[in-house]
């Protein structure tokens, strides 16, 4: 008997139809004898609602706090009504929002009170969307006559660290817990609901994963379960070639490697949450992304050595938006060690993520690659902390850059990518602002301007034929 391991992301819970859609999908399974474990996200929209609301009541607006619950019972239950028919189970869904609503306008009115949000207390809002979709969900399946329990993550047993936000699982504890509460279930024939996204730490204080955390949730317990695979649910039908909104011709990818799926995760191929993986991994678990709206294909399969057998070297491009590029000039830098540790350290330690990074071996210059929205903040601790000291002289910034990634497991020792990659931005006149490409030898990330950007995604397509993989 298979085990697997099925997390539903936001869309795919987003209304009450698409949560019955979800509801036959797991009907199908168990009808042919597959044991599942649900693993549910926020409704779409919600979490990033729950953000923005935390940030509201730290303003003190305590009338607003009433307006934004009631909308979010409002949205939930009638949710449950379009997804549930039996009257029974449709009135215990609803006292479960209801219930879970009063906790969070509590939460939020304390913020109100204080004036102040921790990570902490930040994290205990974030978990409010998979703790009313969850419900809605295990309603839904017991509508259709199967057996189902809801859980917290906490509840299912996922411990993770202390660090609020992002937190890691601790997978000793978690397999030991998980096994003792989920196994007993499924041997019974029920199906565990769990939400997505929440943990808790080991004094069971709620944590968050990260966002898109859902994924993380479903690999952690495949892990802790052994399960045969984990599908990740979503409204596409797989990985693709490139974004199709800048390609029309883009394709699925039938197969992936482990190494490829972590380096398109981390380029924003938003099929994955970049550590999702981490666990699966080590364990050897395949994880199938697959479409609701589209069940009879069989999506993308990722694991070991199924790499999609291309001749082409390059499998996939992407554009990373919204990022800025800043270049540190300082004829001093030469030859200086501890130079760039100076550098990386102050961006470190004022929490400033470096996406890319690039240097000459003539060393005078240091190009790095950070989120648009630090710009601001991240050139102003630059200058404070390094401008005038005699190490460097010169600190510029571009706001108008994007990234282009292409990546494939074949690009590993194959001469000549990088060449056709530049040729064909020659051949369109893009001008190339900064290179890197990682050892790992499966991505070739460049910056050109954002104005050029969509151009040289359609111009590595068209090189290496992705339209044909
Ligand atoms: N609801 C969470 C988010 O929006 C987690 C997830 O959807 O995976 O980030
Ligand atoms: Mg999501």
């Amino acid at each position: 008997m298979k085990k697997i391991v099925m997390k539903f992301g936001g869309t795919s819970v987003a209304t009450g139809e698409n949560i019955r859609r979800v509801a036959k999908i797991v009907a199908d399974s168990t009808k042919k004898d597959q044991r599942v474990v649900v693993v549910v996200s926020a409704l779409a929209g919600v979490t990033n609602q729950l953000v923005e609301e935390a940030e509201q009541a730290k303003k003190q607006d305590e009338k607003q706090i009433q307006e934004f619950t009631g909308k979010l019972v409002e949205k939930h239950v009638a949710t449950a009504v379009e997804a549930i028919k039996n009257k029974t189970v449709q009135k215990e869904t609803e006292q479960a929002i209801k219930k879970a609503v009063s906790e969070l306008e509590k939460v939020l009115t304390g913020i109100c009170y204080v004036g102040e949000i921790t990570p902490k207390s930040r994290d205990y809002v974030l978990s409010f969307g998979e703790r009313l979709s969850a419900p809605i969900v295990c309603g839904a399946l017991r509508d259709i006559k199967l057996q189902a329990q809801c859980f917290t993550g906490k509840d299912a047993g996922i411990v993770t660290d202390e660090n609020f936000g992002a937190a890691s699982p601790l997978m000793n504890v978690t397999t030991h817990q998980v096994k003792g509460r989920l196994e007993p279930l499924l041997e019974k024939n029920v199906v565990p609901v769990v939400t997505g996204y929440i943990a808790a730490t080991q004094d069971g204080v709620v944590t968050t994963l990260g966002r898109g955390g859902s994924d993380y949730t479903a690999t952690i317990l495949s892990v802790a379960l052994s399960a045969d695979e984990v599908w990740i649910w979503t409204d596409v039908d797989g990985i693709m070639t490139t974004d199709p909104k800048i390609v029309q011709s883009a394709k699925m990818l039938p197969q992936l490697s482990y190494g490829e799926a972590v380096e398109m995760a981390i380029f924003g191929a938003k099929a994955m949450h970049p550590s999702a993986l981490e666990p699966v991994i080590e364990a050897q678990i395949p994880v199938r992304i697959r479409n609701v709206f589209n069940p009879e294909n069989p999506g993308t399969l990722i694991a070991n050595g199924e790499e999609t057998k291309s001749t082409e070297v390059v499998k996939a491009v992407a554009m990373i938006r919204d990022v800025a590029m800043i270049n540190i000039k300082g004829a001093a830098m030469v030859g200086a060690p501890g130079s760039y540790s100076k550098v990386f350290d102050v961006l470190g330690k004022n929490n400033i993520n470096v996406m890319m990074v690039s240097t000459a071996v003539s060393e005078a210059n240091i190009s790095l690659i950070i989120r648009r929205s630090l710009l601001g903040r991240t050139l102003s601790t630059l200058e404070i902390a390094l401008l005038g000291r005699g190490l460097v002289s010169e600190i510029t910034s571009e706001d108008d850059v994007c990234v282009i990634a292409a990546m494939g497991a074949n690009m590993k020792g194959t001469l000549g990518v990088a060449s056709r990659i530049f040729a064909a931005m020659a051949q369109k006149g893009i001008n190339i602002r900064m290179i890197a490409q990682g050892s790992s030898e499966l991505n070739v990330s460049f910056v050109v301007k954002e104005k050029d950007g969509e151009a040289a995604v359609r111009a590595i397509h068209e090189e290496f034929k992705l339209d044909r993989i």
